[in-house]
């Protein structure tokens, strides 16, 4: 209970914002729920200037997103964009509408960048990103050790973010290289967009069931829990069980499948693409799943796309194929989970060296 009085206390003495103090600019995504703008604000002292913001201006499931914002600012602030602010406005002619308010992170979302074909060698990440591992990427020559030394950095900073919004009890449900964003502040990447997200330990999750999520990048499990489970139970019920809840069904792990598919992207250019991806998952579908069924069915008469991802994620012994397998697999339960995957020796260099002797 002390932790929403809190709560309460924290918001009141923060910079608050209305409709008339935005000065909307450039739209920068629009969904079924919602739209996003670049703004700036109007009217004001330049020490309450907070540079530039994005605004959602969303529909009913706003309330949502407004709540799931508010938990993450107070639990794991950096995992995610910024938050800063998120109130109803009521005058607008729609009648009502959320107005969510973030902190402008950066230019880029990891769609972005891996739409580029130089990716992971971007000019831009490159100055943002390998400034951090200069010490490591420098010394490789071009080529897939060097790339896939990027790739194990960014999949290591959306894992720890990832970790973070787990362990705080939310599952995003909508893990996708657009709600992935570059924060060109903390030169970190960060998880964006928690309008599908659930909330288990006080059972705040009312997205309908008929919520369509994207099945570019959605589990072969349709709901992150199991039909057996009553759904959206009432707040103290919820919290007596939702960790048992949790045990029970695992629903990080269907962060965790979307996960595994973003660093397949990453691996293999040639499935970047939506009709890439789509025709991947179609391939994975006929193979129940399993991926190393799939890969002995393509890698036979593989592209020299494909076969350069292949070599990529067998360096050092096949770790990054390990950790790939360990995250896409059809059953949640046997998923790896987000603190697994940060501890699996992919990331490891000790543990690499250990394996490769090993083999
Ligand atoms: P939706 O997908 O529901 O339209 P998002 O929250 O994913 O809404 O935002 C849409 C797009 O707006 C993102 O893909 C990203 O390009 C941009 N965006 C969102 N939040 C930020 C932020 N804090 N900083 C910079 N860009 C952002
Ligand atoms: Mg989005």
């Amino acid at each position: 209970f002390d932790m929403f009085v809190l709560a309460f206390v924290e918001r009141l003495f923060r910079t608050t914002y209305k409709k008339d103090d935005f000065v909307l600019g450039k739209k920068l995504g629009e969904g079924a729920f919602g739209v996003v703008y670049r703004v700036s604000l109007a009217n004001k002292p330049s020490s309450k200037n907070e540079g530039d913001l994005v605004v959602k201006k969303a529909t009913e499931y706003g309330a949502v997103e407004i709540w799931m914002n508010e938990r993450v600012r107070r639990a794991c602030a950096n995992c995610c964009a910024d938050f800063l602010y998120g109130f109803l406005e009521s005058s607008s002619k729609k009648g009502g509408e959320y107005w969510l308010v973030w902190r402008y992170e950066g230019q880029a979302t990891l769609a972005d960048l891996m739409l580029s074909r130089e990716f992971p060698y971007n000019q831009w990440l490159k100055c943002q990103v390998e400034t951090m591992i200069v010490g490591e990427v420098q010394d490789l020559p071009k080529g897939i050790g060097r790339e896939n030394r990027i790739i194990q950095t960014i999949m290591r900073q959306f894992l720890f973010a990832l970790d973070g919004l787990h362990s705080t009890g939310i599952v995003h449900r909508d893990i996708k290289p657009q709600n992935v964003i570059f924060s060109e502040g903390s030169r970190t990447f960060k998880i964006i967009d928690l309008g599908a997200a659930a909330d288990l330990r006080v059972g705040i999750n009312y997205i309908p069931k008929e919520f369509l999520l994207d099945p570019r990048y959605a589990a072969p499990e349709q709901y992150i829990m199991s039909t057996q489970t009553p759904s959206a139970p009432s707040a103290p019920v919820a919290t007596a069980l939702s960790p048992v809840l949790w045990q029970l069904n695992l629903p990080d792990r269907f962060d965790i499948y979307s996960t595994g598919l973003i660093f397949l992207q990453m691996a293999f250019p040639g499935l970047r693409t939506d009709s890439g991806l789509i025709q991947f998952n179609r391939q994975l579908k006929r193979c129940d799943y399993d991926l190393n069924a799939w890969r002995k069915s393509v890698e036979p008469r593989a592209s020299s796309d494909l076969r350069r991802g292949f070599e990529l994620l067998d360096l050092d012994g096949g770790i990054g194929w390990e950790l790939l397998t360990s995250m896409v697999r059809y059953k949640a339960r046997q998923r790896i989970s987000a603190k697994g995957a940060l501890a699996h020796p992919y990331f490891d260099k000790e543990g690499l060296l250990a394996l490769s002797f090993m083999q």
